[in-house]
Formats: C-alpha cells, structure tokens, sequence
C-alpha cells in the first residue's frame, strides 16, 4: 500500500500501511526512526479508513512526537556516543590529516563547515570496519560465507541477511557498545544458516554471542537515541 504524508504540528510526518490479517482494530505506533508512523489494518479496512483514522490521531502523534529526544545536530562543541562512549566533538579548524580520538574528545579535521559530514563520512567508515571484521569472525565460527556486506542508514533494522548472502547493517551501530555491534553481527551471520528465528537458531546466536540478551536489552534502550543523530 502506497505510504502517505500528513503534516502535524507543523511538521511532516509520513504514514505507512501494514496490512495484518490477525489485526482485530486499527493499530497506530510512531516510526522505529520516529520519522512518522505505522498503521496496521485489520482485514476488510481500507487504506482511505486507516488514512482517516491516522488524520484523527493528530494529537496522539504530536504529543508522542513530543516526548521524543530531537535530532541531535553533529556540531562542534557537542558530543556524540562512539563505540558506547560520550565523547565531546571538537574541530581542529583547517587543519588537514586523520581524525582522531583523544582525552575524550574526538577531534574532526578540516573546514569546520563540513564537519558533521566529514564525522559521519568517518563513522561509517569506522562502522564497515568493525562489522566486517565481527561478521568474518562469527561466519568462520559458525562455518558459513557472506557474499557481500552492505552499511546503510537503514531505519528499520540494524541489521539484515538475504538469502543470496548479502549482509546490510547500520552504520549507527558503530555508536552503540562493541558488544552490541558484536551481536548484531552474530545474528545476522547466524542468519545464513537458518533463515528464521527458531529454536536452531537462538541456540547458534547464544552458542557464540553469550551476551545477546544484554544486548538486545541495551537496543531497545537506547535504540532511539542512536538514531536522533542528524545524519547529513
Ligand atoms: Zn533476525
């Protein structure tokens, strides 16, 4: 079904239609990015209804938006988690060269004007060499390949496998602690093995990343705050 914009509050927000044939009522919940909301449709509900339905929650969604943490611009003088740590965001004006990480701050060279680009240009960069090197380590453990792996800005997961063996992560996971990244990969990885989340499956993730369920805890904790940084 076809994704709808509304404005509330002054403020875009995009709503999308999720069909469920277990769905007794209309179900409306913000965004996993916050960015808008989902509706799900019970069986014979159309998407005009559930568009009505969205449009009469209005105030719902702008006091739920409201309690949300903004989106955090990367700027000088700011700070940012990295690798689970605080770390205050410092320019090292025109200055040319690597950046750096040092007594708690980290230290983004060139025209401070591109530095939040510059800084999320790194994260990634930073994020893709973390996850291959945790996807190669548990593929071998596990004994299964990966053909590609892809780090996206992707909203809705933290990760992803497709049956052809391609992996995609969030670079925002280069923000959360290493253990953290480190099960994600797991379970993307043990993904390739078994292509669903049953018992065989659960039993290769916890075989290999006993530290699942704390990190899956620290996810859902702070999973938002991963992504209230603005991104370009
Ligand atoms: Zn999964």
């Amino acid at each position: 079904m076809e994704p709808a914009e509304l404005a509330v509050a002054g403020r875009p927000i995009s709503v999308t239609f999720r069909r469920n044939a277990k769905a007794r009522r209309l179900i409306l919940r913000l965004s996993r990015d916050r960015a808008g909301v989902v509706v799900t449709l019970p069986p014979r509900i159309g998407r005009a209804e559930a568009l009505d339905f969205v449009k009469k929650s209005a105030k719902w969604i702008a006091e739920r938006l409201s309690r949300e943490p903004v989106m955090k611009p990367i700027v000088a003088g700011g700070q940012i988690l990295i690798r689970g740590e605080s770390l205050g965001i410092m320019s090292a004006g025109t200055r040319r060269g690597a950046i750096t990480i040092a007594n708690g701050s980290i230290i983004v060279t060139g025209d401070p004007v591109h530095l939040q680009r510059r800084l999320v240009d790194w994260l990634k960069a930073q994020a893709r060499h973390d996850l291959v090197q945790a996807s190669e380590f548990y593929a071998q453990a596990m004994e299964v390949k990966f053909i590609r792996l892809s780090v996206r800005d992707q909203k809705s997961r933290w990760g992803s496998c497709s049956s052809d063996g391609t992996l995609s992560y969030s670079w925002r996971l280069i923000l959360a602690p290493p253990f953290v990244l480190d099960y994600v990969a797991a379970h993307e990885v043990a993904h390739l093995r078994h292509m669903n989340h049953g018992r065989g499956f659960w039993r290769l993730v916890l075989a290999h990343c006993p530290n699942a369920s704390r990190a899956k805890a620290w996810l859902k904790q702070h999973g938002a705050e991963l992504h209230s940084y603005a991104s370009a």
